[in-house]
């Protein structure tokens, strides 16, 4: 197994749109360098011709390779499985639809010589995404931030460089409801970044749905914040103070002949469903824990891969299937 420099992981769901155009970018910067570079796509289970196409790719040259998964498992898991299969001495993760420049990644490999094993692209301008993405996006990296002791770092994705020996780092922690981001913040070294600008997808259509999106989001608070959970102690506590203070004023309006009180179904009424309504809501949040803690506990594998195109360097990883 040949060792080389840099890896370079690419997930890719549905995306015969844009693959060649990505691929020969990526092409046109590996050449441009003096390092060896590998190519990893992981197909995440895609239903068109993008397996098609990257096979030829892989045919062509003998440092792309692809991984395919037996079905969609997620973005997080494609690249973890990425990082997995990759030799290098550093990794690469860019998505497939161009939004991260590869043009950036010369700049990103300076800086690992320069000693920094992380280095994580920060997004200072998002283009061609929709107002309520931008929105959404800013409010739940500003909400993870305050919610976890992990210095998780705002308006970053998972483009980034990673150094080898946080990926073998990486590949000891078992977690299914991965947030990579988080994990590698939680695993430390040092780290760096460089700005960039994220350009509009440069064909097809976002393969993050909301639905996908929220998942992400949960998975991320979830995994790295216990603060959801203790929210109902102080809620109840709040709760309980404010209804002593109106027992007493019942009680003594009682007591006083105090009229100051309309007896009232309509008021009763919306203090009930205030009540239940919260005592659902943190029935859901305990619910989304147990969730995974059950997760967790089946040990089924991360993925599966079905089809292998090129040479792999061994994976290490427990609990993958191949
Ligand atoms: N992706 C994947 N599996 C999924 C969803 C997305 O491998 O289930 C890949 C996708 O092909 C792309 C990257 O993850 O390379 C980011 O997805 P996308 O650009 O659609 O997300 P967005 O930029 O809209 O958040
Ligand atoms: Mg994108």
């Amino acid at each position: 197994m040949t060792k080389f420099d840099i890896s370079l992981v690419v997930p890719l769901y549905n995306e015969e749109e844009v693959i060649a155009s990505t691929h020969e970018r990526l092409m046109r910067m590996i050449d441009s360098q003096e390092l060896s570079f590998e190519l990893i796509y992981v197909n995440d289970g895609s239903r068109d011709r993008t397996a098609a196409i990257v096979r030829e790719f892989c045919d062509q040259d003998t440092r792309v390779k692809m991984l395919s998964f037996s079905r969609n498992f997620g973005h997080q898991i494609a690249i973890t499985a990425g990082m997995d299969h990759s030799s290098g001495e550093a990794v690469v993760i860019i998505d497939a639809d161009l939004q991260d420049p590869p043009e950036i990644i010369p700049q990103m490999i300076d800086l690992w010589k320069q000693g920094y094993q992380v280095v994580y692209g920060r997004r200072v301008q998002r283009k061609g995404e929709t107002r309520f993405k931008k929105w959404s996006a800013r409010v739940f990296y500003r909400l993870l931030h305050s919610l976890t002791d992990v210095d998780i770092p705002v308006d970053v994705g998972d483009f980034r460089l990673i150094d080898a020996c946080v990926k073998d780092a990486l590949l000891n922690i078992p977690e299914h409801n991965r947030y990579v981001r988080g994990l590698i913040s939680w695993l430390g070294y040092k780290q760096t970044f460089v700005d960039y600008v994220r350009e509009p997808r440069f064909a097809g259509t976002s393969k993050y749905p909301f639905a996908k999106m929220l998942r992400l989001a949960a998975d991320g608070i979830a995994s790295f914040s216990y603060k959801p959970l203790k929210l109902g102690i102080s809620l109840g506590i709040i709760l309980s103070i404010f209804s002593l203070l109106l027992a007493f004023a019942v009680f003594i309006s009682r007591l006083f002949d105090l009229v100051w009180m309309e007896p009232g179904y309509a008021s009763l009424m919306c203090v009930i469903l205030f009540f239940f309504g919260i005592v659902l809501i943190m029935l859901g949040i305990i619910g989304e824990y147990i969730a995974r803690i059950f997760e967790e506990v089946k040990g089924r594998p991360l993925y599966i891969i079905c089809d292998k195109q090129g040479n792999f360097a061994e994976n290490k990883r427990v609990r993958a299937i191949e």
